[in-house]
């Protein structure tokens, strides 16, 4: 018989679960079903007209002469088996002339910066520059680039990102360049993020050569591709673009991506997309060979279910007899979000993607605390804008994640006024850029609970989750999205890909 699978979510591991298993197998009926009026998920991009806006509507708009705002993810790397499967899938959806791509070679992919002493220090991109012109934030860095080799190995056992480079670098290297980065792809603490999960390179080549830096020249990847992911890797159709290009996005925003998947699952037989219903529960049949999925006004039976909400969103969906372990264990960060697009006469002097900020607990106190970091949006994604906004000057600040409470007090997102983000985030252009003009454009979002931590042991505990998963649910249900195997939006392709391929080889479905 014709096998059902319900899809929950329709973010971006969502629409890619669902257009993989549309794709792979026809004849399999395909439920999606959103909560929100949209899909896509944290993907938002919006063009807005002159003035400041808070939380805008939801869709996107075509309006040529207003500005675009990345509302979430703006700039895609094009690595690995992550970066091979959102372009094979743009390929796919006809959306090479949408596509920006942003060339190694190009500034704002050799400058990069941490505002550090008071001053933005640039990165060095080559080795001779790392020799000549060390910024204060690289001090000591070569010294403990060159002792790291003769650190002896760990014990193996998973630890925060923050140990693991204060053990084989040093303090200094561990707060003020590792709790940078990680405040731009997690918004997170480096003390509370685990090595094994957030950075495995690092902990590979640990185990594998013994050293960061050794496993860093050696020839050999650091980290073992598996051979589902080197099947997909082996699909690019030009795959000299990992060497050439550093980041890409899309003309119109990344939402570019998620209007089309919409747009193309829409034209497909097998495939239904039910938006503003909330799935409710999800249950089990009395002869456990169906799940049954209560939304809020319908339910439906179906063969298999794939979660692609946050782990803590399914945790509220299970009856207490089929729970599952872990799904709530690791914490999500808010995140408030504010855009600038200032009038050409600003300078911003830098001509670079953005800065980030040490981690807070740095000896080297921040004027302004709380700022995860400022992306130069105009310099690092250029040729989004009409010719009459193509000169202004677009950046956005991002504030609070893991330092939320310390930032914003009590308030919590929902509670939190947005010209109050506003103002923080006009306070720090002017204390780290000097920008003391007002925006033409802005707009302010406070995002809740959008980036999942994956925190010590989060490995084991999804071995934990899957094993119970097999136990309590066999074949009904299995789970995709941010919450387990990488955040970053090819990532999300990528492993919703990967588990439609498994369930579709296993049998399990189609
Ligand atoms: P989500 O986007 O959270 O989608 C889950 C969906 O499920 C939502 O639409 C939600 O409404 C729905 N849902 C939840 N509960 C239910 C329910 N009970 N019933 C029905 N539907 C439900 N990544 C990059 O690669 N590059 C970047 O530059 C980048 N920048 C980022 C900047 C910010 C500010 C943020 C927040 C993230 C950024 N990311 C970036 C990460 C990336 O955008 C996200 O991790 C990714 O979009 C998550 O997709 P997802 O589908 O797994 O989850």
């Amino acid at each position: 018989a014709q096998q059902s699978v319900a899809i929950l979510g329709g973010g971006i591991s969502g629409l890619s679960a669902a257009y993989y298993l549309s794709k792979y197998s026809p004849m399999t009926k395909i439920l999606l079903v959103e909560g929100s009026k949209r899909v896509g998920g944290w993907i938002r991009s919006q063009r807005v007209s002159p003035g400041f806006h808070a939380s805008t509507p939801s869709a996107a708009r075509a309006d040529i002469d207003n500005i675009l705002f990345e509302v979430g993810p703006r700039s895609l790397r094009p690595v690995g088996a992550g970066g091979a499967a959102i372009l094979g899938m743009a390929n796919d959806l006809k959306l090479q002339n949408e596509m920006l791509f942003v060339r190694k070679s190009d500034p704002s992919a050799k400058n990069r910066y941490i505002y550090y002493n008071d001053e933005i220090n640039t990165l060095p991109n080559s080795l001779s520059s790392l020799l000549l012109n060390q910024p204060p934030v690289f001090k000591s860095v070569i010294r403990s680039i060159l002792s790291e080799p003769f650190i002896g190995i760990g014990s193996g056992q998973d630890e925060s990102l923050y140990s693991f480079v204060s053990r084989r670098f040093n303090d200094h290297v561990a707060l003020n360049l590792v709790g940078a980065i990680t405040h731009g792809i997690y918004a997170g603490d480096a003390k509370q993020l685990s090595v094994k999960s957030t950075m495995r390179m690092l902990y590979d080549a640990e185990r594998t050569n013994g050293s960061v830096i050794k496993g860093m020249l050696s020839s050999k990847p650091l980290t073992p591709i598996l051979s589902a992911e080197q099947d997909i890797i082996n699909e690019l159709t030009d795959p000299d673009i990992t060497k050439t290009t550093s980041v890409f996005g899309f003309k119109n925003g990344t939402e570019t991506l998620s209007i089309k998947l919409k747009h193309w699952l829409q034209q497909q037989p097998n495939v239904t997309i039910i938006t503003d219903k909330q799935v409710r529960k999800i249950e089990k049949t009395a002869d456990d060979n169906g799940i049954k999925v209560y939304s809020d006004e319908a339910s439906v039976t179906v063969d298999h279910v794939i979660s692609a909400i946050p782990s803590k969103k399914l945790d509220l969906l299970l009856t207490k007899k089929n729970s599952l372990v872990n799904l709530s264990t690791n914490p999500s960060v808010n995140v408030a979000v504010v855009n600038f697009a200032f009038e050409e006469s600003v300078d911003l002097k830098y001509n670079g993607f953005g800065f980030l900020t040490p981690h807070p607990d740095s000896s080297y106190k921040l004027p302004v605390p709380g700022i995860l970091g400022v992306v130069f949006d105009s310099n690092a994604m250029n040729g989004q804008e009409s010719k009459q906004n193509s000169r202004l000057v677009k950046m956005t600040v991002m504030m609070g994640g893991h330092m939320w409470d310390a930032t914003f007090g009590n308030a919590r997102p929902g509670e939190l006024d947005p010209q109050f983000a506003f103002k923080k985030a006009s306070e720090a252009l002017n204390v780290f850029l000097g920008i003391t003009e007002k925006p033409k454009f802005s707009m302010t979002n406070i995002l809740e609970e959008c980036i999942p931590q994956y925190t010590l042991g989060h490995e084991h505990r999804l071995g934990e989750l899957h094993r119970d998963i097999k136990h309590k649910y066999s074949h009904l249900l299995s789970v995709t999205g941010a919450s387990y195997l990488g955040v970053s939006v090819p990532d999300c392709i990528k492993n919703s890909r990967l588990l439609v391929k498994d369930l579709l080889e296993k049998g399990a479905l189609g």
